[in-house]
């Protein structure tokens, strides 16, 4: 008999686990298919962002994770379509793939809401590119505005984060302890005083998914932090000379990020399944794809319900849970048993502002700020890094920043296109 073929698309978070659950079990051939060769463990994105590691800590070769596991394979390439009539999957550049089971966890990408020139002049913060082009154009502004101190009155030094969520907040901490801890030593003769970080936030409040405690701790430390909130605006237009905002200000910055909202990757429509609004693709209590045998979206892809019927949030656990759920869907495949459906388990949520700031939300009614907040969010962080090498590299980095108040990745990198990109 031959073994049973199980495509994966996408290693993220989703897709490695279903690979590791289904590493080693006899008769499954498993191939995971990624248009990049690597796993991004995109919580640790926004400090590749800001100067504090260098993206190969926080991204690791996929086919060193994969190799430990003798029946799993992986092809670089991106999925661009579907034959449902011969069970094949449509990869760019190379031969169809045939599956027995199909496992979707092609994840998500920044959404901009057709906000008039956040394509053109806003970062996004989704990719490893994002951050090494968000990084490269920061430290760019200032090498010029040194070069040129006329720009500081056009807002080169001035950045403007839009969203309020984890990232943003993030974001923001993180950008102004960049700028009066390691960019006023290095340009002394800039007035770094003068370099604004802005918050905007469409809402009235930070951080929305935690409680409130936990929301008006980290406007606390923003604020301390000399972030300038802007919460109840939105965005009316970006472009290269600022932020508009609704009430028709301008606020002047050349750097703006974008991290008011995601949407799943397209590759639901692609395939011509159902997808709600923002393209999750609509999956059962089972996370199967309705009217497709064999057939499973997980992760930030998919509109995973709870029992109670509600989406659940796009979180790495909720991936990485999903992944093995299904995992023992497709082992249990021949024992004609009744699939008891996906079952969350929310272990909590963090978020941190920067040094010795930070919030954390636990079951149980669990909350803690400040300094023990950000060591735990740095021991988590450092737990689910894939790797040895990189949790050694990130722990130095960390500790090396911590204690010289410097960091060492601020390195100007153009990243250029490819051209059939
Ligand atoms: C800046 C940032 C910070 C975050 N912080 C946190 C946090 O602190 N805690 C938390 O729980 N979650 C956090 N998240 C969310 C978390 O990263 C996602 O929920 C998680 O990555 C989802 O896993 P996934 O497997 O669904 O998708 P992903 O991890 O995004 O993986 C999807 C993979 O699919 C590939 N792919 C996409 N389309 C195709 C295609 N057509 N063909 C081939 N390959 C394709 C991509 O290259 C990618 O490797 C954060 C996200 C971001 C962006």
């Amino acid at each position: 008999v031959s073994a049973h073929r199980v495509v994966v698309v996408g290693a993220g978070f989703g897709g490695l686990s279903v690979a590791r659950h289904l590493g080693n079990q006899p008769d499954i051939d498993v191939l995971v298919v990624d248009r990049a060769n690597y796993h991004l463990f995109q919580p640790l994105l926004y400090q590749v962002a800001t100067a504090g590691l260098e993206p190969a800590d926080i991204a690791h070769p996929a086919r060193g994770i994969l190799r430990r596991h003798r029946n799993v394979r992986f092809r670089s390439g991106e999925v661009t379509g579907v034959d449902w009539d011969t069970r094949r999957l449509l990869v760019k550049g190379s031969a169809p793939i045939p599956f027995d089971s199909l496992v979707l966890a092609a994840g998500a990408r920044t959404a901009t809401f057709g906000v008039p020139g956040v394509d053109e002049h806003a970062f996004g913060l989704k990719r490893l590119q994002d951050a090494v082009g968000l990084r490269s154009h920061l430290l760019r502004q200032f090498e010029q505005a040194d070069a040129d101190p006329t720009q500081v009155d056009l807002g080169a030094l001035n950045v403007v984060v839009v969203g309020g969520g984890p990232t943003g907040v993030e974001m923001a901490g993180a950008f102004t302890e960049l700028f009066h801890v390691v960019f006023a030593r290095d340009f002394p003769r800039l007035p770094i005083h003068r370099a604004r970080v802005v918050l905007v936030e469409m809402a009235d409040e930070l951080l929305t998914p935690f409680v409130r405690p936990l929301r008006n701790a980290a406007r606390r430390d923003l604020y301390h932090k000399g972030v300038e909130l802007e919460l109840g605006r939105s965005v009316a237009e970006v472009d290269a000379k600022g932020v508009r905002l609704d009430d028709g200000r301008l606020i002047p910055a050349r750097t703006v990020l974008w991290a008011a909202g995601v949407q799943a990757e397209p590759l639901g429509a692609a395939l011509g399944l159902a997808t709600t609004r923002g393209g999750r693709v609509v999956v059962g209590h089972d996370l199967a794809v309705p009217d497709h045998e064999r057939v499973w979206a997980i992760g930030d892809l998919a509109a995973s319900p709870d029992e109670e019927g509600e989406i659940l949030p796009q979180l790495a656990p909720v991936a990485i849970q999903g992944g093995a759920y299904v995992a023992e869907r497709i082992l249990a495949r021949d024992t004609g048993e009744q699939p008891r459906p996906f079952h969350y388990v929310d272990r909590g949520t963090m978020a941190t502002i920067g040094r010795r700031a930070a919030v954390a939300q636990l079951p149980w009614g669990i909350r803690f700020t400040g300094t023990l907040a950000w060591l735990a969010w740095l021991g988590l962080h450092l737990i689910q890094l894939i790797g040895f090498r990189n949790r050694l590299s990130v722990l130095l980095n960390w500790a090396w920043n911590y204690v010289t108040w410097d960091r060492a990745a601020r390195i100007i990198v153009d990243v250029e296109r490819h051209p059939d990109e």
